[in-house]
């Protein structure tokens, strides 16, 4: 039996784990079950050599005394307060808990369309892995006919951080044979990152421009093989490369907890991140649909997963010492999107007004991914500082 039992060791796993270490101050058993040893910085598996780009999860939890179990939950009872796992050398196990903290993240909706198998996407570290071997083999093959050629489809967070990379990540793997570059990014809305609203578009599509990327609205994929991708639009693109990066969905565990969710398959939380229908249970992370402010959900980013971890952590935490829960309150909403050689765009607020683009920007998102979003290691005191919910998004 655990006091606090974490499913997921990406960020709202790891920083539940941290926000209820912190409150729990040893008083509780806390155990956290996750497939991998890593955790993984998902927000960087679009950039070269995505294989370092993780953090060895014993490092936080360790010190704090949070227990580790590398394991799959195939299922949930809240009746029985009980998970059931799939241990690493393939054993079942029933594990019991006082509360639950869902946080088994989401995971990108591929299509079934012909020639699927052919799709690369940058969606978990493998895939990442699988994709940067392959690019690496382009140079090596006959010159032409689509050979440096890559179809992005879907122009949203990720489809605009891809391509970009892309776009200087082929040239310099093309090297002499560089005019052979073609970066496609594929649209199925009439606009260019939907979902991003007006604001920045116009400092989006000028990047796009300036990286020579080709844009193609009102389209999808239709089917591909290994050396092309056909659209819907009849459009055939000689290409040895084709990414898909549309369509995150919370992971399947959040339908077996009782409850509303949204279109996102996200458990909809109250103020104090529980679910409404299974009061043992909280939720963080991409598996949450809480609310930002008075007119936003949050949105399935690091931005609120590790907020929304440290106040799942630590009202679990206070849930079970008598002591009283806080309201969920993320940091102020920002965006900032990388645009690869063209530098990046940072936007304050839910209707995205630009503030920085250009170098400034980019110093900006470097920052943020290979410094602001990783956990200290090692060092207890400061592990369990980066888990106290009441600390802005640092
Ligand atoms: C390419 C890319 C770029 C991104 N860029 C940004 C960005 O710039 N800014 C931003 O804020 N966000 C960005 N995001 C989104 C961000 O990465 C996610 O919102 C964030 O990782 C969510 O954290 P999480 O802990 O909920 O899920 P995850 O980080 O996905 O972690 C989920 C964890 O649950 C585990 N798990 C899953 N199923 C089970 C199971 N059945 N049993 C046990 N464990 C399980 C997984 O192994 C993993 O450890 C990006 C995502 C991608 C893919």
């Amino acid at each position: 039996m655990s006091d606090v039992l974490i499913i997921g060791g990406g960020f709202a796993g790891v920083w539940s784990a941290l926000g209820a270490a912190r409150l729990a101050d040893q008083r509780l058993t806390i155990t956290l079950v996750a497939p991998g040893d890593d955790l993984v910085i998902r927000p960087r598996l679009y950039e070269a050599a995505p294989a370092a780009l993780r953090v060895p999860l014993e490092r936080i939890l360790q010190p704090t005394g949070v227990t580790r179990l590398p394991a799959v939950v195939t299922a949930i009872d809240t009746d029985r307060r009980s998970v059931t796992v799939t241990r690493v050398d393939g054993q079942p196990a029933d594990l019991s808990y006082r509360r639950l903290i869902l946080a088994s993240g989401s995971a990108l909706r591929r299509p079934a369309l012909p020639g699927h198998e052919h799709l690369f996407d940058v969606d978990t570290l493998p895939n990442a892995v699988a994709l940067d071997s392959h690019l690496r083999t382009l140079p090596a093959r006959p010159a032409g006919s689509g050979r440096f050629t890559a179809v992005v489809i879907g122009s949203g967070f990720t489809g605009l951080e891809v391509s970009t990379e892309l776009a200087g990540r082929l040239r310099a793997l093309a090297g002499p044979a560089a005019h052979e570059v073609r970066v496609v990014l594929v649209e199925r809305a009439a606009t260019l990152g939907p979902e991003l609203g007006p604001g920045p578009r116009p400092v989006i599509t000028a990047a796009l421009d300036e990286l020579g990327i080709e844009i193609h609205l009102n389209t999808s994929a239709a089917s591909l093989d290994a050396t092309r991708v056909l659209l819907t639009d009849g459009t055939e693109i000689p290409a040895h490369t084709a990414i898909w990066t549309a369509g995150m969905m919370a992971s399947p565990l959040t339908r077996q907890i009782p409850g509303k969710r949204d279109h996102l398959d996200r458990l909809l939380v109250d103020k104090h991140l529980r679910a409404p229908e299974a009061p043992e249970v909280f939720v963080a992370g991409d598996t949450a649909a809480a609310s930002a402010d008075d007119s936003h959900l949050t949105l399935q980013s690091c931005q609120h997963a590790i907020p929304l971890g440290r106040y799942a952590g630590h009202n679990a935490a206070a849930d079970l010492l008598g002591l009283p829960a806080l309201e969920f309150a993320p940091a102020p909403y920002v965006t900032c999107l990388d645009l690869g050689a063209a530098g990046a765009v940072l936007t304050t607020g839910w209707d995205r007004a630009v503030k920085l683009t250009g170098s400034t920007a980019k110093d900006l998102k470097r920052t943020i991914v290979e410094k602001r979003i990783y956990p200290p290691l090692d060092d207890l005191e400061e592990i369990l500082n980066a888990g106290d919910p009441e600390r802005a998004w640092k």
